[in-house]
């Protein structure tokens, strides 16, 4: 990372704490690492983000409807999925350090070190022994190219290291009062197969008819190796995920309509479509046919933000055989029964928030020959935003109080608003952008005269005079979810 992205990258951590977007969890005992929770603000925002997902799949798809499944599944669950036996990731550790890593991330970093210093052939080499090593699950290659290519410990600087071992990334815990009696149940470390055990359930109770899908909002868990990059790798972060199901044969269909679909809903937010790229897998997961990674320019690179796979019958074939129930859909269009195909669309929540901070967080110069000045601002897309205005008196006194209240008690009917009357008007503004406030509404003295207020707009900082009765229509206007919901059909 460059000076300047780290820099920006650590204004984003910061800023999200100070203005109550992001803490660390349970920080007066110094906080649990890769455990963060979410403040007044941030809050807001994440529910305006799910809102925005929910709505545009369940709402502008008449073959979409959403569920809320249980965090804890039937441990079976897990051993039809391949996650019990399969969801590892490779680990090692620096006997001097004390530290573990990842062992593919250490291989990937130094690729990347390759690359920077110009040495590409180096590191499309290193990235073939990579990729071949892991899909041969061959550990003792992976620790094999840590020794040929020197890769160091960043904390001891040495190359003493234990041997690379699977690690199950999922979290256990017992449930039941007697220990003893007690099954060994996990944290969902995906919210999909709550999806796939609920597929026939759902189709039978809601008569969908394939194609159709089942979306879902959650949280999962993850016992990550290395958590890193703020709320970009937690071991406790929230997914919306859905699944699609499909005849067999027009998957691949499907996938192409939904990686498009979902980039435009990632750009409908208005992020430069530079930010965005597609990364085709180059290694497929045993059941999948198709994949992509919809990635984000974070300050530290292009990281996944939202995976598309096409997963085929796998979840459900899988389901079928553990559970000896029928996983199957008559379709009555050809008179066949089969177990459908599937694609997934699949986003963690917390990254979005953060493409969100890092798309929107600005600091403009604001300077005049006369004089310096500058503003932070966080230019949210008016619909998301976690507070849609601020009703502002100008001064604390003459009744003006009073009639901003007696405006701002109309409008919290529909908004979600703060009121401020500490400091100067110029330094309020300022604190609502760095909230990333769409809207302030000033009551000043021609109020009291002819009820009329100024609009001030966060982005070019204009300022209009509108009668205040007009306040909810032209406020309800600009915050719609028509805005985002209408560029995405
Ligand atoms: P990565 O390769 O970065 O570990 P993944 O390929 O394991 O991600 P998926 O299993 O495809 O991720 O999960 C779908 C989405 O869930 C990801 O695109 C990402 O946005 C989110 N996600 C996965 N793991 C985490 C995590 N530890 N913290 C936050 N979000 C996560």
């Amino acid at each position: 990372m460059s000076k300047q992205t780290d820099d920006f990258f650590k204004n984003i951590i910061s800023h999200a704490k100070e203005y109550g977007f992001v803490f660390p969890s349970s920080e007066i005992y110094d906080g649990l690492s890769a455990v963060y929770d979410y403040g007044q603000l941030g809050s807001e925002l994440k529910n305006n983000l799910k809102t925005y997902w929910w709505k545009s799949m369940v709402q502008l798809n008449e073959n979409i409807v959403g569920i809320d499944a249980a965090i804890f599944m039937h441990p079976t669950t897990w051993k039809a999925s391949g996650h019990v036996d399969g969801f590892n990731d490779p680990m090692i550790d620096n006997k001097d350090s004390k530290k573990r890593y990842r062992a593919d991330q250490l291989i990937e970093d130094k690729i990347d070190r390759y690359a920077k210093d110009g040495k590409t052939d180096k590191a499309e080499q290193l990235q073939k022994e990579l990729d071949d090593a892991l899909n041969a699950d061959d550990l003792a290659r992976l620790k094999a190219i840590i020794e040929e290519h020197n890769i160091v410990c960043p904390i001891s600087g040495t190359k003493n290291w234990t041997e690379v071992r699977q690690f199950n990334l999922m979290f256990a815990t017992q449930m039941g009062a007697m220990a003893d009696g007690a099954e060994q149940v996990y944290l969902r470390p995906e919210t999909a197969q709550g999806i796939f055990v609920n597929f026939l359930n759902v189709q039978k109770t809601g008569r969908m008819k394939i194609p159709f899908g089942i979306a879902q909002i959650g949280k999962a868990f993850r016992n990550e190796v290395i958590a890193r990059q703020f709320i970009m790798r937690m071991r406790e972060f929230e997914q919306m995920e859905m699944q699609f199901f499909v005849r067999p044969g027009s998957e691949l269909e499907w996938y192409t309509r939904w990686k498009e679909t979902r980039l435009k809903w990632h750009l409908a937010l208005g992020a430069d479509p530079a930010k965005y790229r597609y990364h085709d897998h180059a290694k497929l997961a045993h059941y999948a046919n198709a994949a992509v990674d919809i990635e984000y320019e974070f300050p530290f690179g292009f990281k996944e933000v939202e995976g598309i796979h096409s997963r085929t019958d796998f979840d459900l074939k899988q389901h079928q055989e553990y559970s000896k129930k029928k996983m199957q859909y008559f379709d009555p269009e050809i008179n066949q029964n089969y177990i459908p195909y599937v694609i997934e669309t699949s986003i963690g929540l917390d990254r979005l928030f953060l493409t969100v901070l890092a798309n929107s967080l600005v600091q403009e110069d604001l300077s005049t020959p006369e004089k310096q000045d500058s503003r932070v601002v966080l230019k949210f897309h008016p619909a998301i935003a976690p507070v849609k205005a601020a009703v502002l008196p100008l001064t604390k006194k003459d009744g003006l109080p009073d009639k901003a209240r007696e405006i701002m008690a109309k409008l919290k009917l529909d908004f979600n608003l703060q009121y401020d009357e500490k400091d100067a008007i110029g330094k309020r503004y300022r604190r609502q952008d760095a909230i990333g406030t769409p809207f302030c509404i000033t009551v000043d003295y021609q109020t009291l005269d002819d009820d009329t207020v100024t609009i001030r707009h966060r982005d070019s900082m204009e300022q209009e005079r509108v009668p205040a009765a007009e306040l909810g229509r032209i406020i309800a206007d600009l915050v719609s979810w028509n805005n985002l919901l209408e560029k995405l059909i």
